[in-house]
């Protein structure tokens, strides 16, 4: 038994809460980090870098069926699934060796074990007591379900996904977002027959609606199937697989179902609510600079309703640390995060919609621009299609941009400094984007709204 202090307790060490330790302890804060896992959390461990480690892997074989095309002669041979792992193993450990030796470098203090808050200042894991002048939520999401849908046997989550053992012949896909599409993208580059189930009306929904409209066409020439706008109504589980039902009667029969229907807050049983944290519906309730209604409580990550990216948790956990000592950081907004969807095709976009921006200014005080990649030179050479469009309030900025295409994810950096520095396009146009990359794309979209198209 034991008590320890410290300026900030961060309980959680997944991307929100091992940011705010780093950031914290380099401004001179000293940190306890509470983890019942591993550091690193949900994106190191079964999230963002072992499923793009897979991705990668299926991209390969792609490239190996098509490599002809470009004149190189190569016999794809399948796909050997413990090579697969022992790689995806090796990125995903040599990261966690690599944040293991700088939270230790940093001093930050690590408390292993599960924390319950139970007081404002205080975290008790097992029979120690950790207190803080300041504590900072973070304990992260875990895959959810539907309903009278149960996890287990047949049917499975993204954590199951990942240490498959086998490359499944027959998948069948509940969600089509972008967890969903990710793991359906590398099955089917492995060679797997897919079926994406999604109740919304397009795949990955919460996109432009012409980017979903091509992503969809996309993954039809792929092969994937889809149904879109159809609930799931039940599974049967038998010896050989699952057959699914959906509520238009039709069913879908394959060997696996994988449940992607998105994440809930993992706050359950933490004390939060006994000690007085406004939550809803799991989630920790925060104001815009994430401070709970407790006095010297803060919350970062999937936890705080909004986007449940790593990306905002990392920068979510700087906020929090540089607020508590003081610096004033400037606020996070949802909107002005990039998002990326990583699969073949990938998507990339921040800011508003194109609907959304005529909802927010009016339809006709904005203009969108879309340029599509058969002009874009770099674009031929890798063989990708797409199309990358931005959106403009007439006279004013760039509000947003939206992308779709192989390796589109990688252009968002100049599309999230237009966006975020609200850059009109005659700002960008005069930039001069080098040639041949698939950037030049976006510079020009960028001329184009500017008044001055070059090869549009
Ligand atoms: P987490 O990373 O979940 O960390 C929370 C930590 O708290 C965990 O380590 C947990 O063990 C610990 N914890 C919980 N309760 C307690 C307790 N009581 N005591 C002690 N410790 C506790 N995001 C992207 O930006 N890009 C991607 O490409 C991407 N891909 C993804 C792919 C998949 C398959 C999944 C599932 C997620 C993906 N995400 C991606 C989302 C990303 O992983 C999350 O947004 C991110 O991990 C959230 O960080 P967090 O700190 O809020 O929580």
């Amino acid at each position: 038994m034991s008590e320890q202090n410290f300026d900030i307790v961060v309980l959680g060490a997944g991307s929100g809460g091992y940011a705010a330790a780093l950031r914290a302890s380099e401004l001179g804060l000293s940190v306890g980090l509470i983890e019942k896992g591993k550091l690193g959390g949900t994106c190191l461990h079964v999230g963002c870098i072992p499923t793009k480690a897979l991705l990668h892997s299926a991209e390969v074989a792609d490239v190996a069926r098509e490599s002809a095309k470009y004149g190189v002669t190569t016999t794809f041979g399948g796909i050997d699934i413990s090579a697969v792992t022992a790689y995806r193993e090796g990125i995903v450990a040599s990261k966690w060796k690599g944040l293991q030796g700088l939270i230790k470098a940093r001093g930050i203090t690590v408390i292993e074990g599960e924390g319950r808050l139970v007081s404002p200042t205080t975290v008790q894991v097992g029979d120690d007591t950790i207190v803080g002048k300041n504590v900072v939520l973070a304990t992260g999401s875990y895959s959810r379900s539907l309903p009278g849908l149960e996890i287990g046997g047949r049917v499975i989550t993204s954590e199951q996904a990942l240490q498959l053992d086998f490359v499944p012949q027959k998948v069948a896909v509940l969600g089509g977002g972008v967890i969903g599409v990710e793991f359906s993208s590398v099955w089917k580059s492995w060679g797997a027959d897919v079926t994406i189930i999604e109740a919304l009306p397009h795949l990955v929904p919460n996109e432009d609606e012409s980017v979903s409209k091509q992503f969809e066409r996309a993954f039809r020439k792929r092969g994937i199937n889809f149904t879109t706008g159809v609930r799931f109504q039940s599974v049967v589980q038998n010896e050989n697989g699952v057959v699914v039902t959906l509520e238009n009667g039709a069913t879908v029969e394959a060997e696996l179902l994988l449940v992607a229907v998105g994440r809930g807050p993992s706050t359950a049983g933490l004390g939060f609510e006994e000690v007085g944290v406004t939550m809803d519906r799991g989630y920790v309730l925060t104001d815009e600079r994430l401070r709970t209604n407790i006095p010297g409580v803060f919350a970062v990550g999937d936890i705080v309703p909004g986007l449940q990216l790593a990306h905002r948790g990392f920068q979510q956990g700087i906020f929090v640390a540089e607020e508590i000592a003081g610096l004033n950081p400037v606020v996070i907004e949802d909107v002005n995060i990039p998002k990326v969807t990583y699969s073949d095709p990938e998507v990339a976009s921040v800011g508003l919609s194109e609907a959304k921006a005529a909802e927010k200014y009016g339809a006709d005080k904005i203009t969108a621009y879309d340029y599509n990649l058969a002009g874009n030179g770099k674009s031929h050479i890798i063989g990708t299609s797409g199309s990358i469009k931005v959106v403009r309030v007439n006279d004013g900025p760039v509000v947003g941009v939206h992308m779709i295409g192989a390796r589109v994810g990688e252009l968002i950096g100049e599309a999230q400094l237009a966006v975020n520095w609200e850059a009109y396009p005659e700002d960008i146009a005069p930039l001069v984007h080098a040639h041949p990359t698939q950037n030049e794309a976006l510079g020009e979209a960028f001329l184009a709204l500017a008044g001055k198209p070059l090869h549009a």
